[in-house]
């Protein structure tokens, strides 16, 4: 077994003075740095010539501008191209897809046109990714086809890649089933599964499926298994399903950059958008990601901070890659100073500009912990992590500090007063700073000079420019109002109600039930939305039908684009939401 060890370098020393390229080579990038350290180097030295690929590939790399392998590709594609099986312990950014993608390409024979290569993830927004590299790595060789098979989408365009003969099919556990089961995936003739995030699989429940998967693959194929951590599951996993493997380790080191300030708060999951809001007002920021669990969350958060008037963008696994690109930029260029993202979809993230990583909701283990968290505090720049735990995650805290050796400071969410207080602040700041410029000033002098010419209050009339232009001067409440409100009950992270905007005037309808504090209404979001052909009418029948309300007892709903947000009575049925979680519009879950 090879050890390697990554690590991060004090960025004291690495102070990067140009802005970085994001999404483009952070392997590079971190290469260039020395943040990859070799402690069993066999291969440190070595460039991607020495690998044994083939030159239509090593022109693609080149192209691409990879000049060196990262460590797991370094250790994996020898092994791979030989037709040996992996095992690969490696988190997301090292490079790992590449690494299996590289040299099964270079195995495969792009004339036969059925199924060789299959490779599981256990996101659809990672098999989107992961199938996006397949055909960037695989553009060199002419007529590589790649379908790609994930739950909630159509079934039409699925169909039509593997009827076009893909020869490398990305897909998530569960739609891969759904095609077995339909007979429209040939397995007969694999040569390669490939199984990404192993240990991801396993947290959401698909290892039965990831078995029956590789049962009805052929016995005489290659496997790679990747996978952050190694828990008996994934051994057994392991020891059924691959043969002799050769074991790449990637160890990464969870200590916390130094310039990282950490805080956390614990907050329960209803105040999170108002902790949120009250954060912002404190904090003096440059840019800001904002980490949440769910692509429903970056929707729902994303909303909230447009609707408070911050310049945010979410970025999540349904944007396409070109659109994140653009995104990113327009972060880059500090024209959206908020991107709330998921993990996935922030992958090789990596910004100056970065001064404050907020985990609305909270990783998975230290290893994303320390992941996010490293996104500030770069180029000798001091950062902020501050964290949102609910009641029952205090124990991941202190696994945090007593795992990283760093401490994490108590954050107490402020008062409503302290909030204002500090918001009229900078909005005092921000007069007195454009009072300092004098240009086109002319006309307005004499407009307000005739204002109070005519008997206005100069105090007055300031006053409501200043409110006209910032919203009320005390936006924050601490028991009841538009902010500090919580909202209804929740689905349990997956959709989520959500108050009306705070701040401002309660659009017609959703205002009429804000919460269960209001006559026994909640406002309820459910994931489906007009893109999954979900109609009001539709959504009446889903929801009466499964939770046994009459028609008359369900309110308003509105269609959004993604998800519709429905208002219902806070005292539902017993067993209601079990039985609207296996509701479906189009084959979406409602829930
Ligand atoms: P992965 O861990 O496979 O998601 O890769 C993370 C990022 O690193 C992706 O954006 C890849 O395009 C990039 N990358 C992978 N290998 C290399 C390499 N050898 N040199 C430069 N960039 C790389």
């Amino acid at each position: 077994m090879y050890l390697l060890r990554g690590f991060f370098c004090d960025p004291l020393c690495t102070a990067i003075t140009h802005q970085r390229r994001i999404f483009s080579d952070p392997v590079t990038a971190r290469i260039k740095q020395g943040f990859y350290m070799s402690v069993a180097t066999p291969v440190a030295a070595q460039g991607f010539c020495d690998l044994g690929l083939p030159d239509t590939i090593m022109a693609t790399l080149d192209r691409l501008g990879y000049v060196e392998p990262s460590p797991i590709q370094a250790q994996a594609i020898p092994p791979l191209l030989a037709g040996q099986d992996v095992l690969g312990q490696a988190q997301t950014g090292t490079g790992k897809t590449a690494a299996f993608a590289l040299p099964l390409l270079a195995r495969l024979d792009p004339a036969q046109r059925h199924p060789q290569i299959l490779v599981l993830t256990p996101t659809r927004e990672l098999a989107g990714q992961v199938a996006e590299s397949w055909q960037r790595y695989g553009a060199g060789i002419g007529g590589i086809k790649v379908a790609c098979l994930y739950g909630g989408s159509s079934y039409v365009p699925q169909l039509k890649a593997l009827s076009s003969g893909a020869q490398i099919v990305v897909g998530t556990p569960g739609r891969i089933i759904d095609h077995l089961n339909r007979g429209t995936l040939d397995t007969s003739r694999l040569q390669a599964l490939v199984l990404d995030e192993a240990d991801e699989m396993l947290r959401m429940g698909f290892i039965d499926d990831v078995q029956r998967i590789a049962e009805a693959c052929p016995e005489q194929r290659q496997t790679a298994l990747f996978s952050a951590t190694m828990p008996p599951p994934i051994r057994r996993l392991t020891h059924r399903h691959l043969r002799n493997p050769v074991e790449i380790t990637i160890a990464t080191d969870h200590s916390v950059k130094a310039l990282i300030r950490q805080r956390a708060a614990v907050v329960p999951f209803r105040n999170k958008t108002d902790a949120l809001l009250r954060l912002l007002a404190m904090e003096t920021y440059d840019g800001i990601i904002v980490f949440v669990a769910t692509r429903v969350a970056t929707n729902d958060v994303t909303q909230a901070l447009l609707d408070h008037g911050y310049r945010a963008a979410q970025l999540s696994g349904d944007v396409a890659q070109r659109d994140r690109e653009i995104t990113v930029d327009r972060f880059i260029k500090g024209r959206v100073d908020i991107l709330v993202a998921t993990d996935v979809a922030a992958r090789g993230l990596d910004v100056d500009r970065v001064s404050h990583v907020i985990n609305y909701d909270l990783p998975n283990d230290l290893e994303q912990y320390t992941h996010r968290i490293g996104r500030t505090g770069r180029a000798g720049r001091s950062g902020e992590a501050i964290s949102f735990a609910a009641p029952h995650q205090r124990h991941f805290l202190a696994a945090v500090e007593r795992r990283s050796g760093s401490s994490i400071e108590r954050w107490e969410i402020p008062s409503a007063k302290d909030v204002n207080n500090r918001r009229l602040e900078r909005i005092g700041e921000q007069i007195v700073a454009a009072s300092s410029k004098q240009q086109g000033l002319d006309g307005y002098r004499t407009l307000i000079s005739d204002l109070i010419a005519a008997g206005n209050d100069p105090v007055e009339l300031a006053a409501c420019l200043a409110r006209e232009i910032h919203g009320d001067a005390e936006p924050f409440h601490d028991r009841k109002g538009p902010i500090g409100k919580a909202p209804g009950k929740q689905l349990a992270g997956k959709g989520v109600s959500k108050a009306p905007p705070s701040g401002k005037r309660p659009s017609k309808g959703l205002g009429a039930h804000p919460g269960p504090s209001n006559g026994g209404r909640q406002l309820c979001q459910f994931s489906v939305g007009r893109r999954h052909g979900a109609t009001p009418a539709r959504m009446l029948a889903a929801i009466a039908n499964a939770s046994g309300l009459s028609g008359k007892a369900i309110g308003r709903i509105a269609i959004d684009q993604d998800h519709s947000t429905v208002d219902m009575p806070s005292d539902l049925p017993a067993g209601a939401w079990k039985a609207l979680r296996k509701q479906r519009i189009n084959g979406q879950p409602l829930v």
